[in-house]
């Protein structure tokens, strides 16, 4: 499946004026879309694009939402100190409950400072198959976890709300994923 990451295309329309029969620029927003992924000039567009806009997904992107309620992300305190962690899978455009995991680190030693190694190797032993760690806030650690999640940071209140800006901004994950330009990753905020 092929996504454009709207937050990265500037509408320049290379990739439509190579592949028309792919994509084409949206009326309302000017932001290329998908028509036909399986246009043969496709691959070619998405090398052309400047922006490294147009992604590929294959299989499933599976996330981890830190909350303390079920309800709510985890908000009065970064997202390694949450209770839990809800698991999601998305794929082919549903965005999908799997499981919820106990966060082992919650029992630890809370006179730890935050930032300390050990504790983002506690979260990262709940996380195991996950490839985006979504938070609300982030402690020191985000430079450990970094390595090894993408690190979203989602301001909204309701996981139902984190789960709609998430399907929204699916193309950003994924290219933040894939990394394409070789950049040491950050955290991304998604709205
Ligand atoms: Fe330009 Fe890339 Fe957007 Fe196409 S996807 S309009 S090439 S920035």
């Amino acid at each position: 499946m092929l996504l454009v990451d709207t937050n990265r295309c500037c509408g320049c329309g290379i990739c439509t004026t190579i592949c028309p029969q792919g994509l084409e620029l949206e009326v309302e927003n000017g932001y290329a879309q998908i028509i036909n992924e399986t246009a043969d000039c496709m691959d070619k567009a998405m090398r052309a694009c400047p922006q490294n806009a147009i992604a590929e997904i294959k299989g499933k992107l599976v996330f981890a939402i830190g909350t303390d309620d079920d309800k709510t992300i985890k908000a009065n305190d970064h997202v390694g100190m949450a209770n839990f962690f809800h698991i999601l899978e998305y794929s082919d455009g549903e965005l999908i409950f799997k499981e919820k995991r106990a966060n082992p680190k919650y029992n630890e030693d809370e006179t730890r400072t935050h930032g300390d190694p050990g504790k983002a190797k506690a979260t990262a032993s709940a996380l195991r198959g996950v490839d985006v760690l979504v938070g609300k806030r982030f402690g020191p650690n985000i430079i450990r976890l970094k390595n090894q999640f993408v690190c979203a940071i989602i301001r909204e209140k309701e996981i139902a709300g984190v789960m709609d800006i998430i399907k929204k901004n699916i193309g950003s994950i994924l290219v933040e994923k894939n990394n394409k330009d070789g950049r040491e990753r950050s955290g991304i905020v998604l709205k």
